[in-house]
């Protein structure tokens, strides 16, 4: 695989569509207060500063029949409309609803289910989401394809696996309103009103990484997400801490191979809380210009196939994990 070396510098054309603003001041870099976040990227081109850039995105050829398959499949599955809502609705407890919710996920294709009760900082300004719980869903990418990041397998392998969460999250909702109940899916990249992070940390799917992202105490961060917010009873899950953001502070992997060095090496403060944050001024142009990226989620550790359990059983071994981690997002665009 060819990733490019440092110091790696971004074409003229696409900087020609650089807004004012930083995509960092947007997301709240250094603000000391929590507030809902600002749309940025994935979101209506015509509703954001850096818009025109998502369009430069969307409308170069990434590169090969690979992305353009997995992309026309991406397109089918959220063109399909979602089940009829049926007139009767059916009751059920929160226990019997929280086991059929995670069954009929599982049998849509998600690999991993969780549930929390949906909070008023998880929807973006200026956005509404109606639904009292989120169940998050998890489906993992093909490690083979991941590794060859950022070259079109994995380009490719990202867009099928949002396919895949899309189609998971749609079965679901379907699913719901054939039972008689409103259900919404949101689907990456473009999930709408709810910024997937959060609530995926707040359901048990793990630790925030240094690369901003999440990783799950098995899949590692080779994974992508999907939602359905839903108001039938649910029984929440508890946040996963099991040592990884611990294990960030000692690891510089993905810090390292960020061609355009966007990860930093410390934790900083945004939206009032401290954590683990992305340069989204740095990350943007690299991502854009690849047709994505996906190197820090191909690099890191967790992520190689047979590792991450391995890892799990030294950091307990060294005593446990820590009992809290920062719960909040990083807003990177991968
Ligand atoms: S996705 Fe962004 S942060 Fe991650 S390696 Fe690529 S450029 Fe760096
Ligand atoms: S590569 Fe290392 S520092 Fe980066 S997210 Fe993975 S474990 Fe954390």
């Amino acid at each position: 695989m060819t990733r490019p070396t440092r110091p790696w510098q971004p074409s003229a054309e696409q900087m020609a569509l650089w807004p004012e603003v930083s995509g960092n001041t947007l997301n709240g870099l250094g603000e000391t207060a929590p507030r809902r976040p600002t749309p940025v990227y994935w979101h209506a081109p015509e509703a954001t500063p850096h818009g025109p850039l998502q369009r430069w995105f969307q409308q170069r050829n990434p590169g090969g029949p690979l992305v353009a398959q997995a992309r026309a499949e991406r397109q089918r599955v959220l063109d399909t409309p979602l089940a009829p809502l049926a007139a009767q609705a059916v009751n059920r407890s929160a226990a019997e609803w929280t086991e059929a919710v995670r069954r009929e996920a599982l049998a849509g294709g998600a690999d991993i289910v969780g549930i929390a009760l949906m909070r008023p900082e998880w929807v973006f300004e200026g956005h509404v989401a109606t639904g009292r719980y989120i169940v998050m869903l998890g489906v993992a990418h093909d490690w083979e394809r991941m590794k060859t990041a950022p070259e079109e397998p994995s380009v490719a392998e990202v867009v099928t696996q949002y396919a895949r969460g899309n189609r998971a999250a749609r079965a679901l909702a379907s699913w719901l309103r054939a039972q008689g109940h409103e259900a919404h899916p949101h689907g990456g990249p473009m999930a709408g009103p709810v910024t997937l992070i959060p609530p995926a940390l707040a359901c048990g799917f793990g630790e925030l990484g240094k690369h901003g992202s999440i990783i799950h105490r098995s899949l590692g961060s080779s994974f992508r997400l999907a939602a359905v917010l839903t108001d039938v009873p649910l029984l929440p899950d508890a946040p996963d801490v099991f040592g990884a953001d611990d294990f960030c502070t000692r690891c510089r992997v993905c810090e390292d191979a960020c061609p355009p060095a966007a990860i930093a090496p410390d934790k900083q403060r945004v939206r009032g809380e401290v954590r683990w944050y992305v340069d989204f001024d740095r990350c943007l142009p690299y991502f854009n210009e690849h047709g994505g990226c996906g190197i820090c989620v191909a690099v890191c550790p967790w992520s190689r196939p047979g590792v991450a359990p391995r890892l799990l059983d030294k950091l307990t071994r060294r005593g446990g994990p820590p009992t809290e981690a920062p719960q909040a997002d990083s807003a990177k665009p991968s």
